[in-house]
């Protein structure tokens, strides 16, 4: 029930009519039953200050950010977590005595999703993309341990400039065009997609096929609409192990609602709204 004590969570993106974020969190918040909601805002870049300092003056918990705004918005903040300054970019802000700090959920999200797999570390990890998605994925291998990155983009120069902030980190980096990532997965442990190849509605895409991923390969597509993207499909015939982005978005989510809240986030429950926000299972409430 909505009254005079509910605190606003949010998404503020362009476009926001696509996220399945208010069903997860607001499904989480009556879990827990949390005096929360979550609402997603379209913001414009022209007014994004403005959306901070608004959220800020209402005492807001925080809020989520997303494309095209996940840069733009640290010139707005007052301190980044190092999740945020690793990546060079911001999904989660947490305001606090009227401060507003930036977090990189994403890079959870992707560390949770990947916990458990025999992950080969010693084996290089190819990243395929090289914008917001592949700087967070990137981060949350080096974070697991592996030590050498292979990032395939289609705009070779991005590919090269993530390849040398992986370097700057101490780590081993090489880097290719999209056309050449089919050679070089071949030696590799773990394959992420991190574009938006094989998302609806262009569902016959995929960044690379069957034959060109190892058997003993992790698998992981960002993509999460549909849950069973080609790319993993090709991964499957190949024998590999699969997971799905919709890991990932549900973990950083989890992680968000535990900055907002500081309760433990009812991870099963997130899940299960936003699968029925994808229209993967039936709602039978
Ligand atoms: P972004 O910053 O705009 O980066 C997009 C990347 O994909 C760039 O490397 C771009 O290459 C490449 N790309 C775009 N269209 C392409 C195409 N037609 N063919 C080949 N490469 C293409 O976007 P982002 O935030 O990283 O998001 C990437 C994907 O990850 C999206 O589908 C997003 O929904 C998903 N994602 C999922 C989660 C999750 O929770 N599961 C979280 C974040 C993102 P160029 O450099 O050549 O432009």
């Amino acid at each position: 029930m909505i009254d005079a004590s509910t605190r606003l969570c949010c998404l503020i993106g362009h476009p926001v009519s696509h996220s399945v974020s208010p069903q997860m969190h607001n499904a989480a918040f009556r879990a827990l039953n949390l005096n929360y909601v979550y609402l997603a805002f379209d913001v414009r870049e022209m007014d994004l200050e403005k959306a901070v300092n608004g959220l800020k003056a209402i005492g807001s918990p925080g809020f989520n950010v997303t494309i095209p705004h996940k840069i733009k918005i640290i010139s707005f903040l007052d301190e980044l977590d190092e999740s945020a300054e690793k990546v060079g970019a911001v999904n989660t802000v947490v305001i606090k005595d009227g401060r507003a700090r930036g977090y990189n959920t994403d890079v959870y999200g992707v560390e949770e999703a990947l916990k458990g797999r025999n992950l080969t570390r010693t084996k290089p990890a190819m990243v395929i993309g090289a914008g917001g998605a592949a700087k967070a994925a990137a981060v949350a291998l080096l974070d697991l341990g592996f030590r050498k990155l292979i990032i395939a983009n289609r705009t070779i120069e991005k590919a090269r400039e993530l390849a040398s902030r992986i370097r700057s980190m101490g780590c081993e980096a090489e880097y290719c065009g999209l056309d050449k990532a089919g050679d070089l997965a071949a030696e590799c442990g773990i394959i992420i997609n991190a574009t938006p190849l094989g998302m609806h509605p262009k569902t016959g895409e995929t960044p690379l096929r069957s034959s060109e991923i190892p058997e003993d390969s992790i698998i992981l597509d960002m993509v999460y609409n549909p849950l069973k993207t080609r790319f993993l499909r090709e991964a499957e015939k190949a024998g590999a192990e699969i997971v799905s982005g919709l890991e990932v978005l549900v973990y950083q989510g989890a992680k968000a609602f535990e900055l907002w809240t500081g309760c433990e986030a009812p991870v099963d429950v997130m899940r299960e709204a936003a699968l029925k926000a994808l229209g993967v299972i039936r709602d039978e409430g």
